[in-house]
Order: structure tokens, then C-alpha cells, then sequence
């Protein structure tokens, strides 16, 4: 049977990366984190101090450091998913709400989406892949046979970020989660290059109403018929 590649897009806090990894441990595919190879630049880009929420962004630095900049993902022993930035594991530190507040202002230098862009053509170059993202079915693998554009209601993905956020210790209100998850799908929207919008082969699961092992069984329903033609 031939390996799919399977592209999974959407809204912030829709459950893309649980989805991708549940896909990919049960097809043996290897999963790609998309957003976190953003957050590490964006991470990046915090602590040399060339962007920030309140004072925007310096792009020439930013741009520079690229060639630089060495993102890899390392598999733990739990089978885990580990972010490293230059060797270093930063997987919790990309996923702090100060990086969350900066990276659709990093996201949307072309130059870094090309960047990163290449680097996860070249992890799904042999197929068997599930990435999650916000361009993974409309520019990074366009040709993908499976691409699911996530979905839920703003109050259900802030309650589930909010969740997230707490079972790490980091306190933050409702409405704090809301306007991070809302600001970050306008940005991710409206940017002039590669704009999250859902690739118009694909299907979209709107998952207000599902719980995880629904969806997945949902899915897994999908996959099973391409498998079927091959
Ligand atoms: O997926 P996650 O929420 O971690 O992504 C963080 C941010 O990275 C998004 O809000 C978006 O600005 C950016 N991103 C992107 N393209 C992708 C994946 C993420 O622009 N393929």
C-alpha cells in the first residue's frame, strides 16, 4: 500500500496537532508540527528582542538570522514530538503565550515562509506524512490525496486552549485566550502571502460537537478510502 500524504489545516486551538499525531502513530506515518517550526523562529526573534506585542516587529534582523537557524524534531523515548531550535529542545518553551502573541507577525515574512516552507517539502518529500499547519494542503503539499481544513466555534477552542494553557501553569483568562486565538486567525487570514484558507479539495470537520475518539474514527473513515484505490 502506498503512503499517503495527509494535510491537515484550520483554525487556531481546532485540535489539529492531537488529530495529526493519533493519524500518524496508527498509519506509522511520520507527523510534522508545522506552526512550531514558526514558533521557533518567532521564539527566536522574543528573546533577541526584534519583535514584541507591544512594539511590533524588526524585520531585516529577523530575516538575517534565518541562515542561521537550525530547526529539527527529535523523537523522545515516550514517542514524542520534541522542537529543537539549534540543538536546543525548546518544545515548551514555543508554546508560551508571549510566543503566542508574536508569531503571526513572524509568520508573515515571505522570506521566512519560504524558509520553512522548503524544509517541510523536504521532511514529506517520500510521502507517509501527516502535517498539521495553515498552508500545508494549499502550498506546501498541494498534491496531498487527503487535506482536512479544522474547525470549531471561538468559545469551544478558547475553553480547550484555556485548558491547555492551565494543565502547564500558565494562568491566563478566558477572554485573554480568546483574543489571542482571534487576533491570530484575523492575522493568518488576511496576510497577502499564503493565507490560511482552506484548499478547495478539501474536506472540513468542524469539531464543536465531536469528541476526540469521534473525530478520529471519522477520519480514519477517510483515509480507508483512499487506501482502497490504490
Ligand atoms: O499551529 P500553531 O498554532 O502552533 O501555529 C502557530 C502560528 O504559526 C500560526 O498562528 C500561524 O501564524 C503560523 N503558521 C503558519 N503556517 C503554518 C503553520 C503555522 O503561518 N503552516
Amino acid at each position: 500500500m502506498s503512503k499517503l500524504t495527509i494535510a491537515i489545516d484550520g483554525h487556531s486551538s481546532t485540535g489539529k496537532s492531537t488529530l495529526a499525531k493519533e493519524l500518524a502513530a496508527s498509519l506509522g506515518y511520520t507527523y510534522v508540527d508545522s506552526g512550531a517550526m514558526y514558533r521557533a523562529v518567532a521564539l527566536d526573534a522574543l528573546r533577541n528582542g526584534w519583535v514584541s506585542k507591544a512594539y511590533g516587529i524588526k524585520e531585516e534582523p529577523i530575516i538575517n538570522a534565518l541562515q542561521n537557524l537550525t530547526i529539527t524534531f527529535n523523537v523522545n523515548s515516550q514517542g514524542q514530538s520534541i522542537t529543537m531550535l539549534n540543538s536546543e529542545n525548546v518544545e515548551d518553551a514555543i508554546r508560551t503565550m508571549e510566543v503566542s502573541n508574536v508569531v503571526s507577525q513572524v509568520s508573515k515574512l515571505i522570506p521566512v515562509r519560504r524558509r520553512l516552507v522548503a524544509l517541510q517539502q523536504k521532511m514529506g518529500e517520500n510521502g507517509g506524512v501527516v502535517m498539521d499547519g495553515r498552508d500545508i494542503g494549499t502550498v506546501v503539499f498541494p498534491m496531498a490525496e487527503l487535506k482536512i481544513f479544522m474547525t470549531a466555534t471561538d468559545q469551544v477552542r478558547a475553553m480547550r486552549r484555556k485548558a491547555e494553557l492551565d494543565a502547564k501553569g500558565q494562568d491566563f483568562s478566558l477572554s485573554e485566550v480568546l483574543e489571542n486565538l482571534k487576533s491570530r486567525d484575523k492575522a493568518d487570514m488576511e496576510r497577502a502571502d499564503s493565507p490560511l484558507i482552506a484548499a478547495a479539495d478539501a474536506t472540513i470537520l468542524d469539531n464543536s460537537e465531536l469528541n476526540r475518539n469521534e473525530q478520529f474514527k471519522l477520519v480514519l473513515g477517510w483515509v480507508a478510502k483512499f487506501q482502497k484505490y490504490d
